[in-house]
Order: C-alpha cells, then structure tokens, then sequence
C-alpha cells in the first residue's frame, strides 16, 4: 500500500495466550517517525481491536505487503531499557513463559502495554508572585504577604485564601498559578543518626566489600544487627556513586525496617510494592526513571527496578518464599538478582538468620562468600527456649494453653512486659492428625504427608498419587483419634479471654489486617503498649522489633511438619527460630516456650537449641536420601484441562516424552495435584528430578510450544519450584 520507504517496525503486543507471543510488523506514519524507539509503547490496530504494545525492532524489511500503520506513540521516554529488553530475555529463556508476560511483570501498572491502563500524573496549583505595580486592597495584601520569602506557594498552602481572591489576583497579573506534578508518596526527612557499627559489624561490611564473589550469603542470627549492616553498604556504595535496590519479603508487613531505612536515608528512597496504589506506584517508579531516588526498596518485582549506576543488590530474608512468584513467570528474583549483578558488575547480599539449604550449602562450597554474624549486637544470648511435650498435658491443660505457658503469659504481664503469642496455621485442615500420639500418615513413597480429600474421603500422596482410604483408626497407637484438626486464631482468642480476662489482646491475622494500613496500625499500638499480648500467625513472626516482648509462645509448633511437602521441616525450623528472634531484643532476657505433640523431632529440637547448622546437617541427610534440593534440581509439570480424562491422557504423554528424551531424569506422576480441580479445571502433575540432564530446557520448550498451540489442554511448567 504505502511506499517501501517508509519505516517498519516490529511490535510485541498485550495479548498474554502463548500463541500469539510473537512480534507483528507495523507501518510508522511519516509524522511519527521521529519519536520512534525500541522500548517505546505504541497503540495498533489488531484485527478489530486497539491494542498497546512495545517496539521490539526498527527499520524492518518486512515480508507481509499490506501492513497495518501504527496510531499512536504512547511515551517519550523509552520504557524497556536494553537492560529490561535483555533481563525479560532471560525470564523467557528460563521460566519458559511468554516473553510479553515476562516484560509485563517487570512493570507497575501505568507503564505496562495494556490498553486498560489509565494511571495518570498528579498535578497541583502552585502560585507565583509576579512583579506589580498596581495598588492592592487590604485583603490582597495580606495574601502577597504569604510570599514572603517564598518563590512558591501551592494551593495547600493558600487553603485559608478563598479562591476567587486568587483568581482575582491572578486575573491582575499579579500572582501567576502553574500546574505541576506532585507525588503522591512523602517521605520523612532522614535525622542523620547513625549508629557506630560494632568490630563485628564492621568486619562483615569490609568482607562484603572486598569480596570477589559476586554473591555474599550473611548468616546472621536475629538481632545480630544485619539491617545496619546493609544501610552502611548502601551508605558505602552511595559514596562511590553507585545505587541499591533491597527486597524484603512482604514490605508492607515489614512497618519498621522501613521506617528505620526512612530516617536514615529520607526522600532518597523509592517504594515499590503491592500495598501502594497505582498512582503511587507510578510516582515510585518515575522518580525511578529520573534518577530521583538512588535506593529501591520493595518485594519481588523490584528486582526490576531500572536504577541506573546499580551497585548492590540486598535480599533481606532471603529464605523466604516471596521471592518466588508462583504463577507465569515463575521466575526467582534471587536468580533475577544475580543474573542483573553479574550483567552490571555488582554485588549480592542475601541475609537471614534461617538461610534455605540450597543457600546454606552454596556458601559451604565458596559458591557465595559466607559471612556469619553468630552473635546478637545487645550482647545477649539467644532467648531460652523451653519445649512443652503437649502430649503429657492431656487433660490438663485449658483448651490449647499448657498450664507452664498460662503460668509465663501471668508472670510476664505482671511485670508489665509483653507477650507474643504464634499460631501456627501453616498446613491446617488439608491433613490428619492423630490426637492421641500426635502422628500424622505419611506416603510410604515419597516421605511427605498424605493430603486429605475431603470430598472422595482419601489420603493421598500428590508427588506420586498414592492413595489409601482415610480411616479414624491411628496406624501407630491404633486409637480412634485421627481426625482433621483445624482451628483459627479467633478461637485462640476466645480462648484467652476466658483464661486471663484481664489480659489486653491484639490479634493479627489476614482477617484483622486486610484493609489498608491496618498492620501497620496493630503493630504500633504493639509498640505503645497497648496490649499485653500480640496474638497471630506467621505474620507476628517475622521482622518485628519489639523492646518489651521477654515472652514468645508457639501455640502449636508442629502443624507445619505435617505439610505436604519436603521442605516442611525446614520451614518448621524457620518459623519457629524466628518467632523466637522476637523475645528479648533489649536488655531484658527473654523467654520462648514452644508447646508440641513432637518433642522428638529433630527440627523442633534444634529450634530450640537455635542450632541452624545442626539441623543444616540432619535436614540434609534426608534431602540426599530422598533426592530432593539442594542435591536434585526439580521441575513441576501441571497438565490441565477443562475435561479430566483428557487431563490425564496427555500428562501421559507428557511423561512419555519425558522418559524418552530426560535420560537422566527420574520422574514421578502423573498424580492428581494438590489441588485437583480448581474452577472447573483438572490438573495433574508430573515432578522431575535431576542433577546433570543438559537439554532438559530445550525438552520442556518443545512441550510448552506444543500445548500453547492447542486450545484444550495447557501446561505449566515451574523449574526449581517452592511448593510441589
Ligand atoms: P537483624 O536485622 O539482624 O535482626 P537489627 O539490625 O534489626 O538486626 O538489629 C537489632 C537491634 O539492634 C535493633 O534494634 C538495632 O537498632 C540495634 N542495633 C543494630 N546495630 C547496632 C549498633 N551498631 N549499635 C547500636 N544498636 C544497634
Ligand atoms: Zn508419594
């Protein structure tokens, strides 16, 4: 149609369905061409629809002869740098997953391609003075009297001004009013206090900075004072001109280490994550962009945050699980991290008092620098910790308090200092328990906890699909007391009332803290000692710095055991030494009191003693033996459909495609997922495990390509999942 000189460019658009992830060829308008640029948006016309995608190519030869012209050039600015292009790449190589999904989860919603996206610039009245030489009534003049000393005065400012004196005044040339743009985030100006490092402190600083390696893991126990460590390397960067990014794991659950990051650095920090609004998360993002801000901190997708001059990348709680997204791209912002340090010649530092084993191990191996802080900066020993064997407090205890741990709660808050309390919710109802010994029905293949379904009223195993009928009668001490045991933290409460009336109780669960600012709200009422006792789930765990907290109790330290899944001992430990991190933090000694059916267990046991590498030792054992990480890599394979038979004819093929060409592989399933029929859709799941099997990217490619090519049936593929 148009001349074979006008420019081509090639465009990624919006449609996330695998078959469609590939670049269409567009005609640039003369009038247009100036502002185009690789990484820019642009909106296209797409059969009859407009759709907004990103230029991925210029000045194509293209192949098709009636092309399509494009209609608009969204931004000025390019939005996907060569180092976004490029780590979006990457996620698609290595996720398997669309690559337009995978520069969509780089971005905050008002710079994604989507034609949905309407995140706008805020703007303010700001007014000026202008020179004048006109005579003013009294009331004008004591408005121009606000400018004293002023260059600027916004329409917040002026609040107490009516505004048709404003106008008035802007009419006569006298005051002129401007539009500009606000943010909508404040930050507190930064009070430049900073703490003197300890000897130890200092050392594991000048470790990190002298390292070759590109990756530090700083195994440091709670309190050990990590997070100073990280603000004094950030500090050390900014001297050198280079810029940071730290990811926590949940940010807005994490209240204090940003308040902390706040006074110490003010407005030089950008916040990224889900608990802000789009137009906040714009702003974030923008200030970015300009380079108004040298350190970003947020969860998961921050990792994406395109400073410019990056230096150091922090992982805080590196041991969590947040930092793997669980839908596509099932990507690992550890992974993400490393990947961007390597490219920009920076460093890493993962830090946790509890580090994932497969981190734990890569730092015995010098594959990270190993840095250890083993002891807490007040000079204190780890809070003492008790176990409460609950099996012995049969018939004793009230409801799910032992009558040590009412006792400690009593003594505790007649001194006038607080408690926390935990229940461990993490596993509840989806498995049996015996509630006379405390057993629970392992698969006789795969050593994880059989799931209950409820529905078909079967024990199954969801590695391998092991299934056995569900009975009442216990396979160890043959009493009828296996049973679905679930209770919630309202109950607990209710619990609590009855026992110590007296007792002021805070309850924070996803019930109590689902509105905006509401956990920010629990924990400062916490902090002023509003309440005696702090009662929640994994959510009072994690993070919090409480001086007055001497007591931790753990409700029920054992239901995460049960978990269907290898890694539930190695989350029981982590939960529970870092509920017990909360005790003690000042100069008074704390206490922790665990209550368990397991006081055997060696991930109870060695919580207790806080001996992270002993449970490391035990914890491993068991990996190699049952060939899980950090000794066998796994890939997780969910076929699903909207027609079960269907479902399970192609994990069938799946698995034969598999057995052919993963000659090294070990494969398990199909089985049934855990959960088998979400929304109306069956899915099976296929588990491979592998420690050398080169192709096996190139294998599931082929697989992934196949399925996205046909409607029925779809496949997912997560490599080194989390959860199985
Ligand atoms: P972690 O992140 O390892 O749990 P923190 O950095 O939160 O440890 O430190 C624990 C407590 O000790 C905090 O209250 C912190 O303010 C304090 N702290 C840390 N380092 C120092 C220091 N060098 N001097 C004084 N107090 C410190
Ligand atoms: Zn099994």
């Amino acid at each position: 149609m148009k001349g074979s000189d006008n420019l081509v460019v090639g465009v990624l658009v919006e449609i996330t369905s695998k078959s469609v992830d590939r670049i269409f060829d567009y005609l640039v308008p003369k009038y247009l061409e100036d502002k185009i640029e690789i990484g820019k948006r642009v909106k296209v016309p797409f059969g009859n629809r407009t759709l907004v995608g990103f230029i991925l190519e210029k000045d194509k030869n293209s192949g098709v002869e009636k092309l399509k012209e494009i209609e608009e050039v969204l931004d000025e600015e390019v939005i996907l740098t060569k180092e976004l292009l490029e780590l979006g790449e990457y996620l698609h190589k290595t996720t398997l997953a669309s690559l337009i999904s995978c520069y969509q989860v780089m971005l905050p919603k008002g710079y994604k391609a989507s034609i949905k996206s309407d995140v706008k610039k805020k703007y303010r009245k700001v007014y000026y003075l202008n020179d004048y030489d006109k005579k003013l009534t009294d009331k004008q003049r004591e408005v121009v009297g606000l400018f004293k000393g002023k260059e600027k005065l916004s329409r917040d400012e002026l609040k107490d001004v009516s505004i048709s004196i404003l106008n008035t005044l802007v009419k006569n040339d006298i005051l002129r009013v401007l539009e500009e743009e606000v943010y909508r985030l404040d930050y507190e100006e930064s009070d430049k206090k900073i703490k003197k490092l300890t000897p130890l402190q200092e050392n594991t600083v000048n470790n990190i900075l002298t390292t070759e390696n590109t990756v530090s893991l700083l195994y440091g126990v709670t309190g050990s004072g990590k997070t100073e460590v990280y603000m004094e390397l950030i500090d050390k960067y900014l001297e050198k001109g280079l810029k940071s990014i730290v990811l926590v794991p949940e940010i807005s659950l994490t209240p204090q280490l940003i308040k902390r990051f706040e006074e110490r650095f003010g407005n030089n920090i950008a916040l990224l994550h889900s608990a802000l609004s789009d137009g906040e998360k714009y702003d974030e993002y923008r200030r970015i962009v300009k380079g108004e801000a040298d350190i970003v901190i947020g969860a998961r997708s921050a990792v994406f945050a395109p400073l410019k001059n990056l230096g150091l990348i922090i992982i805080d709680e590196c041991h969590s699980d947040s930092y793997k997204q669980d839908n596509n791209p099932r990507y690992n912002a550890k992974d993400v991290a490393i990947k961007r340090a390597k490219d920009n010649n920076a460093k890493v530092v993962l830090g946790s008092a509890t580090p994932m084993l497969e981190e734990y191990a890569r730092g015995l191996k010098d594959v990270f620098n190993l840095v250890t802080l083993e002891k807490r900066v007040n000079g204190k020993e780890l809070p003492k910790v008790e176990l409460i064997d609950m099996n012995k407090e049969v018939g004793r205890a009230k409801g799910h308090f032992s009558l040590p741990l009412i006792d400690e709660i009593n003594k505790t808050i007649e001194k006038g200092e607080q408690v926390i309390l935990l229940l461990n919710r993490r596993g509840y109802s989806s498995f049996v328990t015996c509630s006379n010994c405390g057993e629970s029905v392992k698969c006789p293949n795969c050593d994880i906890t059989l799931t209950y379904h409820k529905s078909s009223n079967i024990l199954r195993c969801h590695y391998c699909g092991y299934a056995t009928k569900y009975e009442v009668t216990c396979p160890k001490c043959h009493e009828k007391s296996l049973k679905d045991l679930g209770v919630g933290t309202e109950k607990i409460e209710e619990e609590l009332k009855e026992i110590l009336p007296k007792a002021r109780v805070l309850r924070m669960d996803v019930d109590t803290t689902s509105k905006k600012g509401a956990h920010k709200k629990i924990v400062d009422a916490f902090s002023k000692g509003d309440a005696d006792i702090l009662l929640g789930t994994q959510m009072v765990a994690k993070g919090l710095d409480f001086p007055n907290v001497t007591l931790v109790g753990v409700i029920n330290a054992d239901t995460s055991l049960m978990l269907p899944d290898f890694r539930s001992s190695e989350k029981t430990f982590d939960l529970l030494s870092q509920v017990a991190g909360r005790a003690g933090r000042s100069e008074r000694e704390g206490k922790v009191i665990f209550q368990t059916f397991n006081p055997d267990n060696y991930a109870i046991i060695n919580a207790k003693e806080n001996d992270y590498k002993s449970f490391y030792k035990e914890e491993m054992k068991v990996r190699k033996l049952m060939k899980y990480p950090p000794y066998y890599y796994l890939v997780s394979l969910n076929i699903s459909s909207k027609d079960s038979k269907l479902a399970l004819v192609e994990a069938k093929k799946c698995e034969k495609v598999c057995h052919k060409y993963l000659d090294k592989t070990i494969i398990l399933g199909p089985s049934p997922a855990s959960i088998f029929k979400k929304q109306n859709i069956y899915h099976y799941q296929l588990i491979l495990k592998y420690q050398y099997q080169d192709n096996i990217h190139e294998v599931l490619e082929k697989l992934v390509d196949y399925y996205a090519s046909i409607n029925k049936v779809n496949l997912d593929v997560d490599f080194n999942p989390i959860h199985l």
